[in-house]
């Protein structure tokens, strides 16, 4: 893809400046870049009205040959978000508190140096990415990890930032102790254009990889390269102790008996909501809807660590 084949590689880094870490990732990227007979690294950093998408787009226009993405899995989805479907691959500095797309590829988060080796140079696999279309407001968005309607998502947008620093997502857990009276919404959720389930839903969480932090595994089974997407739709009993079911449930990864617990696969899911409700994007609070159409979008992105 280089515009000139006796020009070096280059790497583009997009930093969230918000992130403080205690290496100098300019002096990382300069070692790495050296050793691996790169060019100068394109360095951008993300901002509150732009939180990675033009930075990403200005890396291409600059003939980038890996664009790295250092920051949290907001950056990260960001940087997806241009990158899907081309031929540039996507490298990953985690820097974040859930960095949940790392964990679900068995990096090691705390090892930057090894982080930006693999970034260089490693191995290539092709992950799938999952489209998210609203409607209310009108609006489209790329996710990796998982996105939810309803319960899941008024955690994230209740979470104390002090304690999600401190214990990353076990303070969601916590904050969902404390929201919890509530009422469940009534859903219809399509999978594959099949009406699956119309009920009273707490929550309905959609998986392109299965591990949260806090020995939640929410999709024991769903991996981020089979071409399907995991639905969890979450319907728990009336009362404190139905929720907790549910929770419990899903620590103990038990299903089948459960029925306040139901899982789908398919290649879209279509959820449609009786009243708007919270919605959130690996992790990320996006507002409130009522309607959101995923599909699949199978091996879109590439990854190198
Ligand atoms: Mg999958």
């Amino acid at each position: 893809m280089t515009a000139n084949s006796t020009a070096p590689q280059r790497a583009a880094i997009i930093i969230n400046p918000a992130k403080t870490v205690d290496i100098d990732v300019r002096e990382l990227a300069a070692k790495h870049s050296a050793e691996n007979g790169w060019g100068e690294t394109l360095w951008f950093e993300t901002t509150k009205e732009d939180p990675g998408v033009g930075q990403a787009k200005e890396a291409l226009a600059q003939g980038a040959d890996i664009v790295i993405a250092g920051g949290g899995d907001g950056t990260v989805r960001c940087v997806a978000e241009v990158l899907s479907g081309g031929d540039i691959p996507m490298g990953l500095l985690p820097l974040g508190t859930g960095n949940l797309l790392a964990r679900n590829l068995g990096m090691d988060i705390t090892d930057y140096d090894g982080a930006m080796a693999g970034a260089f140079a490693g191995t290539e696999r092709k992950i799938d990415v999952v489209r998210a279309r609203r409607s209310d407001p009108e609006k489209e968005q790329l996710f990796l990890v998982m996105a939810g309607v309803g319960y899941d998502a008024t955690i994230m947008a209740d979470t104390d930032e002090e304690l999600k620093h401190k214990v990353g997502w076990l303070a969601y857990v916590d904050a969902g102790i404390r929201n919890l009276p509530g009422k469940p919404v009534k859903a219809t959720i399509v999978i594959d254009g099949q009406q699956a389930v119309r009920r009273g839903v707490r929550s309905v969480m959609v998986g392109n990889c299965g591990k949260v932090q806090g020995g939640l595994e929410i999709f024991p089974e769903a991996k981020m390269d089979d071409g399907l997407l995991d639905v969890a739709v979450l319907a728990p009993h009336h009362g404190r102790l139905g929720w907790l079911s549910v929770v419990a449930g899903m620590i103990g990864k038990g299903r089948g008996k459960d029925t306040a617990v139901e899982y789908f696969q398919g290649k879209t899911v279509e959820i449609t909501l009786e009243h708007n409700d919270d919605y959130q994007l690996d992790g990320d609070h996006e507002g409130q809807g009522r309607h959101v159409l995923m599909s699949l979008d199978p091996g879109a992105l590439t990854i190198r660590m």
